[in-house]
């Protein structure tokens, strides 16, 4: 059997999320190792979209401008139009003042790894962590392998082995599945069709979820999200309406990939211990349109804070990643899963006209908002 081996902080998981920490806290000067059960670089389903406020929080922590990520081939396309439909009645839209950027995953995350790496993050891919134990920092490896963090940071996705480990497992998991959406996705070719310009948002396939037609360089991205509801269970057939009024065939379609979406599911108690929840492992995704990448990275970086300011301090850091979380991303989240609950309620001719209402009344503030530019708190005040 081999050595335990020991570092500062375990980073459980290479995504965003996972990257972000690892790499603020070795530049920190931190021992940090990253572990990833996959070798990059890995795709993710994802339709790869990022708000403003992605753009200015990538500029904060990695100190990259707008125009540095499209130079580095990180920003694949800009899109400054965008439509809003309840099925294929047009409710809202416009040109934005901000536009939405798209990126690949598989690149984007690769990335991020490759930065965490070169400022002293030790990274080992490839292998999954197998259990994790939150009271005494320690992790073992698929292949044997253990390790004693004195901090664990559970980067770890939707199904979070870190996140399994905290006490009150099983009921926590089952509401986490509550507020779990499916989603499907797939690619279109343009092929002889003209590229688009326009992000259009599709409601009205499911209760609680969208359907969205993101444009791309040489393809268009189709998607739908939703909570998996007891009468309406099948997310499969509300995509295959929504590719109907679309015109799209489906077997001329490419990647198809399905996965969930953390929908509503945030954690307000994201520590326990030696161990800080971060990204989808903990729920933070945007409950309305599903935005995560900014969270991930957001949480992230305020998990490194906690470590930093109370130099791995155990009895202090959860508390001040709690603290820091609250303030930062829980607040905001609480504030969009209201209005989400607001619009999605009810019955189909109620959430047509909410809908409608909504984008039709304050279209430049709720751009804001989507962008982060302003809090879903103040939409309503001047
Ligand atoms: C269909 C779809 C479309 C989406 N579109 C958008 C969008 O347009 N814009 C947006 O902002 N967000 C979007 N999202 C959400 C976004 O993809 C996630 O919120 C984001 O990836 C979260 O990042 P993360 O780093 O927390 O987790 P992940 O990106 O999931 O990374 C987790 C990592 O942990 C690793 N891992 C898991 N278990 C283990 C283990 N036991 N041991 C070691 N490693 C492990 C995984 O291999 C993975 O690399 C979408 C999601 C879906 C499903």
């Amino acid at each position: 059997m081999s050595a335990m081996q020991s570092c500062d902080v375990a980073v459980i998981g290479a995504g965003p999320a996972g990257a972000t920490a690892a790499f603020l806290l070795a530049r920190h000067g931190y021992d940090v190792v990253l572990f990833d059960r996959h070798d990059f670089p890995r795709p993710k389903p994802c339709a790869g979209l990022l708000t403003w406020k992605s753009i200015d929080l990538l500029e904060r922590l990695f100190g990259l401008s707008l125009a540095r990520l499209s130079q580095k081939g990180l920003i694949l396309h800009s899109c400054w139009n965008y439509r809003i439909y309840y099925k294929i009645k047009e409710i809202g839209g416009g040109r934005l003042d901000f536009p939405f950027h798209f990126i690949d995953r598989t690149v984007y995350d690769h990335y991020w790894l490759r930065t965490a790496g070169a400022v002293g993050a030790r990274t080992i891919m490839g292998v999954a962590v197998t259990s994790v134990d939150a009271q005494t920092g320690r992790l073992t490896l698929a292949n044997g392998l253990t390790f004693a963090a004195r901090v664990i940071i559970g980067a770890d996705g939707i199904w979070s082995k870190a996140r399994r480990s905290l006490p009150g497992r099983e009921d926590r998991e089952r509401r986490w599945r509550v507020n779990l959406a499916g989603t499907i996705e797939l690619r279109r070719p343009y092929g002889q069709k003209a590229t688009s310009d326009v992000a259009a948002l599709h409601f009205g396939y499911l209760p609680w979820g969208y359907a969205w037609s993101f444009p791309g360089s040489n393809s268009q991205t189709l998607g739908i999200a939703g909570l998996r509801m007891s009468r309406d269970r099948s997310i499969r057939k509300a995509f295959s309406n929504f590719l109907e009024d679309q015109g799209v065939d489906s077997e001329t379609a490419t990647h198809w990939q399905s996965y969930p979406l953390p929908y509503g599911n945030f954690l307000c108690q994201p520590a326990s211990r030696r161990l800080l929840l971060a990204g989808d492992a903990c729920g933070l995704a945007d409950p309305l349109l599903g935005e995560g990448i900014y969270y991930a990275h957001a949480s992230a970086a305020m998990a490194a804070k906690a470590i930093i300011e109370t130099n791995l301090a155990v009895e202090r850091v959860g508390r001040r990643y709690g603290e820091l979380l609250g303030r930062g991303l829980l607040h905001e989240l609480r504030w969009i899963n209201f209005w989400r609950t607001l619009l999605f309620m009810g019955g189909a001719h109620r959430r047509y006209r909410g809908l409608r209402l909504f984008c039709r009344i304050m279209p430049k503030r709720l751009e804001a908002a989507v962008h982060g530019q302003l809090s879903f708190s103040r939409l309503l005040l001047r």
